[in-house]
């Protein structure tokens, strides 16, 4: 499969593309962003890596650092799918509807009150959580200049406050148990970690090969669990919208506000684009464009 040549006509069909989405800006600091800012990254299983445009610049990853939180969570702690279902919301990511009637328990991980009662575990878990995620995405990325975006996390924290109601309201039925102030600044510090499409395709490597890291060989997370987890990108990946997205793209994924989506097709390839205009539910337009064209040029998404 000659990947590059690919990649290169996706980008000459959509880079002069101006959609109709709109930067994240409810966060002041994403409201910065360019909008024309584009790039992806396909992170192959041999080893190579291929890519267009900004995909080596660096941006907020946001939400996609759920799947990290849940992977740390699932490695470390017990007991996890008592506090947080595995059900789709079809709901908004940050919606707080379905909690009083859930008793407290979020639809899934990947949703905000979900990706809290992550935090909250891991904030259990760990005397220094925020050092924790970091040494383990530098694990699985074998790269150690990935850093958190101190600006953006502080940006989130002035304005977080449907972030702050979600936990606040978790706190009352139960279901956090650390100190809100710890959860919320561990939170808005794992949606701010920055990282570049070719960081997130070789950080994703791990789920797309079983748990094990393709730079040494190491088992880092058990089979069972990346098979779990994907599952989940699969059917809660993009809140409202995952139903429409493995229509049109075919992959397990996760996307964020920051306009990133990282997607896996199981032992063949992980692919990061970016692009920061978001359609109605929170997901970059021309991302899941970028990624519908991928798995009709290459024939390759699971179905
Ligand atoms: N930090 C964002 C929030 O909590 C993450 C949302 C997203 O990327 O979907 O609102």
């Amino acid at each position: 499969m000659n990947y590059q040549a690919i990649l290169n006509i996706i980008e000459k069909d959509l880079v002069n593309y101006d959609d109709l989405g709109k930067v994240a800006d409810y966060i002041p600091e994403l409201a910065f962003v360019p909008r024309h800012k584009f790039g992806m990254n396909l992170a192959c299983i041999s080893g190579e890596n291929f890519g267009f445009g900004d995909h080596q610049e660096t941006f907020s990853i946001q939400s996609i650092s759920k799947v990290f939180t849940l992977a740390l969570a699932k490695k470390y702690a017990k007991g996890i799918w008592k506090r947080v279902d595995v059900e789709p919301s079809g709901n908004a990511f940050n919606s707080l509807m379905q909690l009083e009637q859930d008793k407290g328990v979020p639809r899934n991980p990947f949703i905000n009150s979900g990706a809290l009662v992550i935090a909250d575990i891991l904030v259990s878990t760990f005397d220094n959580p925020k050092q924790v995620l970091l040494d383990f995405v530098h694990e699985i990325t074998n790269d150690t200049s990935i850093a958190y975006d101190e600006e953006v996390a502080a940006s989130e924290k002035k304005t977080g406050y449907r972030n702050v109601a979600l936990v606040n309201y978790m706190k009352a039925l139960g279901n956090i148990r650390n100190e809100i102030d710890l959860v919320l600044d561990f939170y808005f510090h794992q949606c701010s970690l920055a990282m570049s499409c070719k960081q997130l395709a070789n950080a994703f490597m791990v789920f797309t090969n079983d748990g094990i890291l393709l730079h040494n060989n190491k088992q880092i997370l058990k089979e069972n669990s990346t098979k779990r987890i994907n599952a989940l990108m699969q059917t809660c990946g993009f809140y409202d919208e995952a139903g429409e997205f493995s229509f049109r793209v075919g992959l397990p994924g996760k996307s964020g506000v920051g306009g990133g989506i990282v997607a896996i097709h199981p032992d063949k390839y992980s692919v990061a684009v970016w692009s920061p205009p978001l359609n109605e539910h929170g997901n970059s337009e021309k991302g899941m464009r970028a990624l519908e064209e991928l798995t009709s040029l290459t024939g390759l998404s699971i179905f």
